[in-house]
């Protein structure tokens, strides 16, 4: 028998977080429809005929990554941006400062951002998109355009319903009121129709149309939302079983800002998010850098996890996470690669090799994460942030079948002393050859399967003089607020929020 939708990756050596971390046994992986059916040795002697076998000698077959945290709506911006300070940033990045985008610009973007993800082996990706202003048709433009490339989506709106003006520390007071209007945080609130009603109506028409696409709710970060606003929210949530990504503790002004917003919670977004119901094992907790010792632990009570961004959160001057903190007190810890115009990147070889090496810079002793930890962290990890930790994360029967395969005769793997280390500590990504999702070859020998990367590439050739454009006019209008801005910053900067997660500052 010939099963068309059966694969069979004969010879190569299986990654396993429970086994040889090092030297993982040589196993075959037998695929049947979206599931992994069987995992062992000489598979092939029993299965009979299959749709498809792919030659694994000289490779390493691993578990797809899940980039737990991602906006696609700025991936046409990667390069844009030297290091500058996230309030900066995101004025010069994020769609409420820009113009209504075409559904052509939507679309090749969502693409290209999910095309350089899958080369370097996510095959799961948390989309925490900005819509702003808010258009149901953008919203269809990216599902499709997720589900014809093949790359398995966690989708979330952002949303919010308190502007940036309010809530980012020292701009409405330090900056002139007739540039407030010019002010805005990561989404701000729709005009004509409430942020929720938005999403639940998406999500009325969107669930189940798409076997790659999942929903989840994203609440833009606490302090750009009521209390009323999280307790609906936290109910949704558990109603319809809903993961929740959500930013929190980004940068020092982010966390000053539950300071002086919350006296009620002592100054804790953590304790604001408890009160509000908005927390447990649904909740994924962005960043998290600027935690207390007490948030940890009540984030470790509550099941709640935590997302880290360690590239992006370098290079927007936010700090160092305390990643051995909530990995000793048993927070489950996923990674995103976080937007194209502050990480730049979609590569998990540089998230893993980041969180193992800013863990080594900022303890004394050694200890975790060790490698194997970053790739737990970037597969299993990031699978329980959208309850999905039985089907993802591993190349295990009964699983789903999403996996990469990588090229063991590249330099990065010769010698071959250890898989787990040589993945986070030498790999960069693009020794990834072969992806799989949900049973589909996507990536084969380094060519997506599902799109013309070609026509992709000109299609965005075609929209980035206009791109260009609308950047030079955001450009000039945020050196205008600069001075302002950079005040606010410093003074944000001088606050004491009890701890400290800048390297090299007292
Ligand atoms: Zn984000």
């Amino acid at each position: 028998m010939n099963r068309t939708d059966t694969i069979l990756i004969a010879g190569g050596r299986v990654y396993d977080h429970d086994g040889d971390t090092d030297q993982p046994a040589y196993a075959d992986v037998l695929i049947e429809g979206d599931r992994i059916a069987r995992v062992g040795p000489h598979l092939a002697a029993t299965v009979g005929a299959v749709g498809r076998t792919i030659d694994g000698r000289d490779k390493l077959v691993v578990p797809g990554f899940v980039n737990a945290h991602y906006h696609s709506h700025d991936a046409l911006l990667k390069g844009c941006f030297e290091t500058i300070p996230l309030e900066l940033w995101l004025l010069r990045a994020l769609p409420p400062s820009w113009p209504k985008r075409s559904k052509e610009e939507v679309r090749a973007r969502t693409l290209i951002g999910a095309v350089e993800a899958l080369h370097s082996g996510i095959t799961t990706i948390q989309d925490m998109l900005t819509v702003f202003p808010f258009d149901p048709e953008h919203v269809e433009v990216a599902l499709d355009a997720y589900q014809e490339l093949g790359v398995r989506t966690v989708f979330a709106l952002q949303i919010g319903n308190i502007p940036g003006v309010e809530r980012v520390p020292f701009w409405k007071e330090m900056i002139p009121p007739d540039k407030h209007r010019y002010l805005s945080a990561s989404v701000e609130p729709f005009a004509g129709i409430h942020p929720i009603d938005a999403v639940m109506a998406e999500y009325a028409r969107h669930r189940g149309r798409r076997s790659l696409v999942d929903w989840a709710l994203g609440p833009t970060s606490p302090e750009f939302c009521t209390p009323d606003f999280l307790e609906r929210l936290a109910a949704l949530s558990a109603e319809h079983a809903l993961p929740v990504y959500m930013h929190i503790n980004e940068s020092k002004a982010m966390t000053l800002a539950g300071r002086l917003f919350m006296p009620e919670h002592g100054g804790s977004q953590v304790k604001y998010l408890r009160a509000t119901g908005l927390i447990g094992p649904r909740v994924n907790l962005a960043h998290s850098i600027w935690m207390l010792p007490e948030e940890i632990d009540i984030l470790a009570e509550t099941g709640t996890n935590v997302v880290l961004n360690p590239v992006g959160n370098m290079k927007s001057k936010s700090g160092v996470p305390p990643i051995r903190d909530f990995l000793v007190r048993g927070v489950n810890v996923a990674l995103g690669c976080d937007n194209c115009a502050c990480s730049d990147a979609q590569n998990m070889f540089q998230g893993m090799k980041m969180l193992a090496a800013l863990s080594a810079a900022s303890e004394i002793e050694p200890g975790p994460p060790s490698a194997a930890d970053a790739l737990r962290a970037a597969t299993l990890g990031g699978a329980r942030t959208a309850g999905l930790e039985r089907a993802l994360g591993a190349v295990k029967p009964g699983r789903k079948a999403d996996l990469s395969l990588i090229d063991l005769t590249s330099p990065a793997f010769v010698p071959f002393n250890s898989a787990a280390r040589q993945l986070v500590f030498t790999e960069s990504g693009g020794d990834v050859e072969t992806v799989i999702v949900d049973g589909q070859v996507v990536l084969d020998r380094g060519r997506v399967t599902t799109i013309s990367e070609s026509e992709l590439r000109d299609a965005i050739q075609v929209l980035m003089p206009g791109v260009r454009r609308d950047l030079a006019v955001v450009e000039t209008r945020v050196k205008e607020l600069e001075p302002y801005l950079m005040r606010a910053y410093r003074k944000a900067m001088a606050a004491d929020v009890g701890t400290n997660r800048l390297i090299g500052q007292k």
